[in-house]
């Protein structure tokens, strides 16, 4: 994959690591890297407004109780909508159960239908990226969609196959309490917030059952659109503010 931002970004972290220890990226390196983006990084401190918190649907009663394991065995012989038909693999999610930070895609594609794995096409390799640069390892957080199975053609997930799946979403998040979670795209913001208007909504922190939701761009838009990457990494650096991740100054 060609070198973007997020590439740069990881780069002089591991510079700036060697150097002192301390992991940080220097205001004035990032906006080197905004020089041909859409907008500068603001570094300037980030406080989260007060939002009306979605409360999350009840979840199902049938999986109201289950664990993790239990979840994720019951979703491998899922049937209850029409994309059992033509996916090879469950798709459940994968990370750390304790995460601090979930995201939320859409769906699998290809690559994650082949290998029963989200997010490990290209769109997946950006996503790690952006991870790495949150200064994050990819194992520390939570990744799952709101569909476990692939639709066909890599169509945005219908809205009953999208209501069908959410259940096992939600009771994921329940199990998991991260202390936020990054949506990536219009679909779950569609689905886990449901509003639409990723374009409007980017950037501005929302809630979902009382877990602060950072909504931004989806990393196969940012493949489409690499300009887009500069307000993406806006929104991810408002998260690892939260986690005391800020640059020097
Ligand atoms: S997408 Fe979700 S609801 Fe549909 S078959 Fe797969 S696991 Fe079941």
């Amino acid at each position: 994959m060609k070198k973007d931002i997020f590439d740069e970004i990881i780069g002089h972290l591991r510079e700036l690591q060697t150097q002192d220890k301390t992991t940080f990226i220097a205001p004035e390196i990032v906006n080197e890297f905004f020089t041909d983006t859409q907008a500068a990084p603001k570094p300037e401190s980030v406080s989260v407004p007060a939002q009306a918190s979605v409360p999350a649907d009840p979840v199902d009663p049938a999986i109201a109780s289950m664990t993790l394991e239990e979840l994720n065995s019951s979703a491998q012989k899922c049937q209850k909508c029409p994309l059992c038909t033509s996916r090879k693999n469950v798709v459940f999610g994968e990370g750390s159960p304790n995460a601090d930070l979930m995201f939320i895609g859409e769906g699998p594609g290809l690559d994650e239908d082949q290998q029963g794995r989200p997010f490990v096409g290209k769109a997946g390799e950006l996503l790690t990226k952006m991870i790495t640069a949150m200064q994050f390892e990819r194992k520390q957080v939570y990744i799952a969609n709101i569909v476990k199975c692939r639709p066909p053609k890599n169509r945005n997930p219908l809205p009953e196959e999208a209501n069908t799946c959410l259940p096992y979403l939600q009771r994921q998040i329940e199990l998991i309490q991260p202390k936020v979670i990054v949506i990536l795209g219009a679909v779950p913001l569609k689905y886990l917030l449901n509003k639409v208007g990723i374009t409007r909504l980017r950037g501005q922190w929302d809630s979902y059952n009382n877990i602060k939701v950072m909504p931004t761009f989806h990393p196969a838009y940012l493949l489409r659109d690499p300009k887009a990457k500069g307000v993406t990494w806006n929104d991810l650096q408002q998260v690892m503010k939260l986690f005391g991740k800020v640059h020097k100054k």
